[in-house]
């Protein structure tokens, strides 16, 4: 295993690595691939091709030419990641709770899942409910 990171080490000094586009760009081709198996079988040609340009990227050695490329990418996508992070959020913390919408204003209140049933006191104008949690 040593000799492996090694080897790995050696191989990739100078070379430029992964980065958030990187990452994208390989989920992107997964996504593309699974839809392939589904839809059009000619389609997972396109994410090899995008793997393709993500190996070409990580092994790259013009470093500020890839870290351009990424911080491009950054700053273009702010509203795609925080669509993904939404996401990613109600698979893990989002599970834990159960959002209700106050019936007297309207406010969203989050309690914990699994409680039963339990009285709720809005926090803005105090209004008093019993959900099933
Ligand atoms: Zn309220």
């Amino acid at each position: 295993m040593n000799r492996f990171r090694n080897w790995l080490q050696r191989i990739m000094y100078g070379r430029y690595g992964q980065d958030q586009l990187g990452l994208f760009l390989i989920t992107v081709a997964m996504i593309i691939f699974i839809v392939s198996l589904f839809t059009v079988p000619y389609l997972y040609l396109l994410s090899i091709a995008i793997i393709g340009y993500e190996y070409f990227r990580m092994f790259s050695k013009n470093r500020s030419a890839r870290y351009k490329e990424n911080l491009w990418f950054v700053n273009h996508t702010l509203w795609l990641r925080k669509f993904f992070e939404k996401i990613k959020y109600s698979f893990t913390e989002g599970r834990k709770y159960k959002v209700f919408k106050c019936p007297k204003c309207g406010q969203k209140l989050r309690v914990p899942r699994g409680r039963g049933k339990i009285e709720i006191r809005c926090r803005k104008c105090g209004e008093q409910f019993i959900r099933k949690s």
